[in-house]
C-alpha cells in the first residue's frame, strides 16, 4: 500500500499581522509551523503504516525552506518526501497549486493507494486543494474523513458531517481530507529526527514534474485577490439590565433602534 500525505508550511497564525497599506500578510519574523489539520492526516496515514505496512510519501509545495515541514514528517514516521519548489510556482492559485502537485503525486507513483489531505490549510482557508487535487488525478474524492479502516482494495470510513456522521465504503485509490476528529497526531522522537537530518528530500521543479508553463503559478491562476483585510473588532456592545426595572430597559432600546432609524419615533 502507497500513502502520499500533502503537507503545507504555513505561518503560525495566532502571529499573522496584514499590512493595511499593502493588503498583504506580514510573514517577517513569523514563525511556520506545519498546517494543523495535515498532522492529522500525517497520523491516519502513519497508522497504516503501522497497521498495514505501507510505504508513506510527504509531498509540500512552498519555497526552499518548506522542507523543514517534510523532515518534521519524516521523524514522525514517514518514508520518503518530495519538495516542490520553483519560480514558475510563484502566484499560485488553489486551481494552479492542485495541479503542480497532481503533477508531483503522478511522478512519484502513477497509481496510489491512497492521497491524504488535511481539511484545509489554517493560512488559506479554501479546503479547495484536496478536491483540486481529485480532479486532476480523475480519482474518488471523501472529505471531512474522521474514521478509516482498510481491507484488501477496499476503504470504510466515517465522514463528520454538519448532522452526523456518514459512513462510506469505496475502492481504493481514492483521495481524502482528514478533519481533525480522527486523532491524535503523534510525537516525533530524537531517533526519528536523527534520521530524518540525514534523508536526501529530491526538490522538483515544474520541468520535472512535466507541468505545462501556461498552468502553473500566476499563469494559471485565474482567481485574483481584489483585497485582504481583518474583520474589524466587535466591541462587547451596550448591555442592558430590565431585571430591576423592564418597562426602563425596554423603553431604552426602542430609543437605541429608534436613533439608529431601525424603528420610527
Ligand atoms: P487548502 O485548500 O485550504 O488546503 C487543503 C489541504 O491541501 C492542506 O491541508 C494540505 O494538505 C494541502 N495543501 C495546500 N497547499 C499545499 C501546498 N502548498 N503543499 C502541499 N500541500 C498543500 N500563496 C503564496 O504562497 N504565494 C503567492 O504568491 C500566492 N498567490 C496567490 C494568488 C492568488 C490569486 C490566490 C487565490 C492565492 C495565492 N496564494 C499564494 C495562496 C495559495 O493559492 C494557497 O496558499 C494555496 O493554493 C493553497 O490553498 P489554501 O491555503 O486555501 O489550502
Amino acid at each position: 500500500m502507497h500513502v502520499i500525505v500533502c503537507v503545507k508550511q504555513v505561518p503560525d497564525t495566532t502571529n499573522v499581522r496584514i499590512n493595511p497599506e499593502t493588503n498583504t500578510l506580514m510573514r517577517e519574523g513569523v514563525e511556520s509551523i506545519m498546517n494543523p489539520y495535515d498532522e492529522y492526516a500525517l497520523e491516519e496515514a502513519l497508522k497504516l503504516k503501522d497497521k498495514h505496512g505501507a510505504r508513506v510519501s510527504v509531498i509540500t509545495m512552498g519555497p526552499p525552506q518548506a522542507d523543514v515541514v517534510l523532515r518534521e514528517a519524516l521523524a514522525r514516521g514517514a518514508d520518503d518526501g518530495v519538495l516542490l519548489t520553483d519560480r514558475a510556482f510563484a502566484g499560485a492559485d488553489t486551481l494552479a497549486t492542485s495541479y503542480a502537485i497532481a503533477q508531483a503525486i503522478k511522478k512519484i507513483n502513477a497509481k496510489p493507494d491512497l492521497v491524504f489531505f488535511g481539511k484545509q490549510a489554517i493560512d488559506g482557508d479554501t479546503a479547495q486543494v484536496g478536491p483540486g487535487v481529485s480532479e486532476f488525478l480523475n480519482c474518488s474524492l471523501v472529505t471531512y474523513v474522521q474514521k478509516l479502516d482498510v481491507k484488501g482494495d477496499t476503504f470504510v470510513v466515517e465522514t463528520h458531517m454538519d448532522e452526523g456522521i456518514d459512513v462510506i465504503e469505496g475502492k481504493m485509490p481514492a483521495v481524502m481530507t482528514v478533519v481533525k476528529e480522527a486523532s491524535t497526531p503523534r510525537f516525533s522522537s530524537l531517533s526519528g529526527w536523527s534520521s530524518a537530518k540525514k534523508t536526501a528530500i529530491p526538490k522538483w521543479g515544474a520541468q520535472d514534474v512535466g507541468a505545462v508553463a501556461e498552468l502553473c503559478g500566476l499563469n494559471g491562476s485565474p482567481t485574483k485577490v481584489v483585497k485582504i483585510f481583518a474583520p474589524p473588532v466587535k466591541t462587547g456592545g451596550t448591555k442592558m439590565d430590565g431585571r430591576e426595572e423592564p418597562s426602563a430597559a425596554i423603553q431604552a432600546i426602542v430609543k437605541v433602534l429608534q436613533d439608529k432609524g431601525v424603528l420610527k419615533a
